[in-house]
């Protein structure tokens, strides 16, 4: 009899195993995981909510300093038919250095980390062994099947976690899962070696102007090449290969058909300046590459007396601004915080009802005021700027902050389920349905991509100051100047989208 069996010893998994074994060591706690090692995958690059995580809630400072790369913020690069090499197209990105930590990781060498640690702190590993099915009783004794060599496993629990990733063994099983069919996008990847650096010698001699505006590190930073319905990353990993993938909206781009996924992943690259400057050289890696369809999800419920559902497990909306260890973040404070309150004998109820509607509003929420629609207007510099700016902005100011000076028990306050947030969910879900709207109506009269040459946004950086606010205020003042130049024309009836 165990008190918490964990499905999946990655990220999410072992960090639910470190919070309950850091707060309570004599919890019998049991992860199971289905590999003998953790390969690379997607989730490279942190943001300032999980990196305050992965730093002061698992202790992970030194490890991200030694074994992964400081991130240098985000940048964006934008094309038209005028951009011939990569100094034409127009960017979007910090002229300086970030000022607040974040990194870029090889989540194979991260996941067996914070794995290694769970288990040093106590909990028991079965791996490779996979959770088969799982029997819940409200408020009682869990059953648990698992399958582990020839061996066909029952385990009594009287919590189980699921973080089992994208297979969301419990959501699948009792059938909470359900796609967010308004948002169909597809992410195809890889790791390439021989990619050439943004910093190389040879394209600061080439492009000597261009080297000239930026005065911090632009290799190190989540770089993102942009297009009309699609964007790519573009993460160098401490070994030297660069993880690189596409994420498209499927009503926007037909993904290029005919030849190995890789060839077309590259081919696709090429056409952008950048790609076509950058890796011409490089060779995506055999048995590396990657195709997901239909990414968006959710489960209707997130946890419940004797269960709770973390990471990818509970829910996945899209990879744009890597927030998937924020989720991640967000749903092992609050399993942790749930199963350790049950645990003090306190009441489950009212925070189980709290869990259950904040991680519901949030999802939602999250997906109006960022995601929908953002891929009409992804490959337009200036409206991908603005929201960039107040995307960012607004994350810094009212959510990256919270835990900086409120502590850990902010990570129990998803995106947006706070009431504090509700005036700023409106506000930004009305500037991401103006600028999609706007994008629309471009597209509907042949204008896209017109000032994707040769601009420049080069911000000051994200801080928790007045500087922040002013810069989010400018943002607001520059959709207000749009809407007047160009806007008005979607504000009465519809401009049909093709
Ligand atoms: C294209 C793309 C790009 C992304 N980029 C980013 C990014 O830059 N930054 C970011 O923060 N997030 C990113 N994400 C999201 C990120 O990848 C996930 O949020 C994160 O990896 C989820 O971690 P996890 O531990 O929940 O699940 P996983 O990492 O999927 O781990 C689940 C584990 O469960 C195990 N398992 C599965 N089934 C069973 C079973 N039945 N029994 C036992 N074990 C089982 C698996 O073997 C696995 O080890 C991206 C996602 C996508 C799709």
């Amino acid at each position: 009899m165990y008190d918490v069996v964990i499905v999946g010893g990655a990220l999410s998994g072992a960090s639910v195993a470190i919070l309950l074994l850091t707060e309570q060591p004599q919890l019998r706690i049991l992860i199971v995981e289905k590999t003998q090692a953790f390969s690379r995958r997607v989730g490279e690059a942190t943001v300032e909510v999980s990196t305050y995580f992965l730093r002061h809630q698992l202790g992970l400072t030194s490890h991200l300093n030694h074994s992964h790369l400081v991130k240098n913020g985000l940048r964006f690069w934008f094309a038209n038919e005028k951009t011939k090499t990569l100094a034409d197209c127009s960017e979007i990105g910090a002229r300086y250095l970030s000022r607040l930590p974040a990194y870029l990781v090889d989540r194979a060498v991260l996941d067996e980390e914070v794995l290694r640690r769970a288990l040093t702190l106590g909990a028991e590993l079965w791996r490779p062994a996979a959770v088969r099915n799982i029997t819940l009783e409200p408020g009682g004794i869990q059953r648990v099947t698992i399958k582990r060599g020839d061996l066909e496993l029952l385990v009594e629990t009287r919590w189980i976690v699921d973080a089992s990733g994208v297979a969301a063994v419990l959501a699948r099983q009792e059938n909470w899962l359900k796609p967010n069919l308004e948002h169909p996008t597809t992410a195809v990847w890889s790791r390439w070696s021989g990619v050439k650096d943004f910093d190389s010698p040879d394209l600061l001699r080439k492009y000597p102007e261009w080297s000239r505006e930026c005065y911090g590190i632009r290799s190190t930073a989540t770089n993102h090449l942009m297009g009309d319905g699609w964007w790519a990353w573009w993460i160098p990993l401490k070994s030297g290969d660069v993880s690189i993938g596409v994420v498209f909206d499927e009503r926007r781009l037909d993904w290029p058909k005919g030849g190995s996924l890789g060839d077309r992943l590259k081919s696709f690259l090429l056409q952008h300046p950048i790609g076509n400057e950058l890796l011409a050289e490089a060779q995506w890696q055999e048995g590396d590459v990657h195709w997901r369809k239909h990414l968006p999800y959710y489960s209707t419920t997130f946890v419940g007396d004797g269960f709770a559902l973390v990471g990818d497990a509970a829910a996945f909306l899209d990879p744009f601004y890597s927030p998937g260890m924020d989720w991640i973040s967000y749903t092992a404070s609050s399993a942790a915080h749930l199963i350790l309150a049950q645990h003090h004998g306190e009441p489950t109820s009212p925070l189980i009802k709290r869990v259950n509607d904040d991680f519901t509003r949030s999802y939602s929420r999250w997906f109006d005021a960022i995601y929908r629609n953002k891929y009409d207007y992804m490959g337009e510099f200036d409206l991908l700027g603005l929201a960039f700016t107040m995307d960012v902005g607004l994350y810094y100011l009212g959510v990256a902050s919270q835990p900086f000076l409120r502590g850990p028990a902010a990570l129990r306050e998803p995106y947006f389920a706070t009431g504090p947030s509700t005036p700023f969910y409106h506000w930004m879900r009305t500037y991401n349905r103006r600028f999609a709207r706007m994008a629309q109506v471009r597209r509907a009269r042949g204008q896209l991509g017109r000032r994707n040459n040769r601009h420049r946004r080069m911000v000051k950086g994200f801080a928790f100051e007045t500087s922040t606010i002013v810069t989010v205020l400018r943002a607001a003042g520059g959709w207000a100047r749009l809407e007047l130049l160009e806007g008005w024309r979607s504000w009465f009836g519809r401009t049909k989208s093709p």
